[in-house]
């Protein structure tokens, strides 16, 4: 990697107040009770390495979306217990990330002592990378390192800003393993390496299928964002999700896709769902609605794509069946239903036999594997969905670019 790593600094960590940007942006139930720990044991390597070698360690994360105000619902004090569980240790909570408070604590820390800073985005100045606060930020640390891939792609002061003020700065453990795995997939990847996209929004994905169409062999398009790819190409699509504005996008990609040999794969066929068209939320009415699998790849009206068909799963799994290399990011339908959940399922195991190097993209593709306990079947999942389709775009992550070179 061109830049610092956490092992290249080891014997620098020594005494030294070592500031760690972390993504402790854990799910919380009602009761504020953690309901996965994932993220924070995703850091222990990182955080266990500062400790083990003498540093003094300075934690910090955001927590939800708390909107610059100081609001107890999104405090990270019950991480910092959860953190100590899992560490053994004790971890000292700090409930301001800036001031007095971390200033008293930090200095009075010893080697392989932890604190956790309260809340970054308690603050507007965080997400709007004031210098002023990343310069308060900055001043509490002697070395930093970011171990936080899921907001590297987000300039903001704990993520970018930070590292004017501060000689060393380095990618932690979890950073390194991100980086590697998705850079190999921009850089030498096995041969047939296809994409699979799936998910609503065409729009969010246009930088990356224009980026991967110089880099892959194939474009699998499935779920929601597959309509208006269909309808570019003069199919009837009843009542499916369609972005109107994005038809000539679609009929650009495909005719890229042709000019440069890389294959688009689009459904042949689907499961179709109808639906009451009053008001009412669209998952609960879709639970109830009337559906059936419909052979062919037009759509009558009244109806809605809602899942690939199973000819369509056959020819997917196919394809993927003859891949080296395959990245997948988005569902192939509404696959929070339980009825139209098959397309995702079927492409997870597909690409779990596959035998082929597997990385997803975080976000519903890493939940559906989750549900499947296939997880530990890929070569990686990454813990940042919108990082990791950032970094596929092709353009340095603003975290990774702030870090110190080599
Ligand atoms: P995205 O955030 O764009 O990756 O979209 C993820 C969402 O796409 C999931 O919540 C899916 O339920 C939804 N989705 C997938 N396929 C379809 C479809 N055919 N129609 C409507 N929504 C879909």
């Amino acid at each position: 990697m061109a830049k610092l790593s956490i092992d290249d600094i080891k014997n620098e960590l020594k005494g030294k107040k070592v500031l760690m940007r972390v993504d402790f942006n854990v799910p919380l139930d009602d009761k504020r009770v953690i309901t996965s720990d994932k993220r924070i044991s995703a850091s222990l390597p990182s955080i266990k390495f500062v400790i083990e070698n003498g540093g003094k360690l300075i934690l910090m994360s955001h927590l939800g979306r708390p909107k610059g105000k100081k609001n107890p619902e999104f405090s990270l004090d019950v991480v910092a217990v959860k953190l100590a569980e899992l560490l053994g240790k004790e971890v000292k909570f700090s409930k301001d990330c800036i001031g007095d408070e971390p200033k008293k604590l930090v200095d009075s820390m010893k080697e392989g002592d932890v604190v956790l800073l309260e809340n970054l985005r308690f603050y507007n100045e965080e997400e709007a990378n004031d210098p002023e606060f990343a310069k308060k930020l900055a001043s509490l640390g002697d070395i930093y390192i970011n171990d936080a891939f899921g907001t590297a792609h987000r300039a903001h002061a704990s993520t970018e800003g930070v590292c004017k003020f501060i000689k060393k700065c380095a990618a932690g453990y979890l950073m390194e393993k991100e980086l590697k795995f998705l850079g190999q997939l921009l850089e030498k990847p096995a041969k047939p390496f296809i994409a699979i996209l799936g998910g609503a929004k065409v729009s969010d994905k246009i930088m990356v299928i224009e980026n991967l169409l110089n880099i892959v062999d194939g474009i699998i398009i499935g779920g929601g964002m597959a309509y208006t790819f269909l309808k570019a190409k003069g199919r009837a699509i009843g009542n499916s999700l369609c972005e109107t504005d994005k038809i000539d996008t679609a009929k650009e990609i495909m005719k890229k896709g042709l000019d440069k040999n890389v294959s688009i794969y689009l459904p042949i066929d689907h499961v179709v769902a109808r639906m009451d068209g009053g008001p009412g939320d669209f998952m609960e009415k879709l639970k109830k609605a009337e559906y059936k699998e419909v052979l062919r790849d037009d759509i009558d009206d009244g109806w809605e794509g809602v899942d690939i068909g199973k000819n369509t799963i056959e020819k997917f799994k196919n394809i993927i069946s003859k891949s080296k290399t395959i990245f997948w990011n988005g569902p192939m339908g509404v696959f929070e239903v339980e009825q139209f959940s098959k397309g995702t399922f079927e492409i997870g195991k597909a690409l779990a036999a596959s035998g082929a190097v597997t990385v997803v993209g975080g976000g519903d593709s890493a939940s559906a594997l989750k549900k499947l306990k296939l997880s530990d079947k890929m070569t990686h999942v990454s813990t940042g969905g919108g990082a990791s389709m950032e970094f596929m775009e092709g353009t340095e992550l603003p975290g990774v670019a702030a870090l110190t070179d080599k």
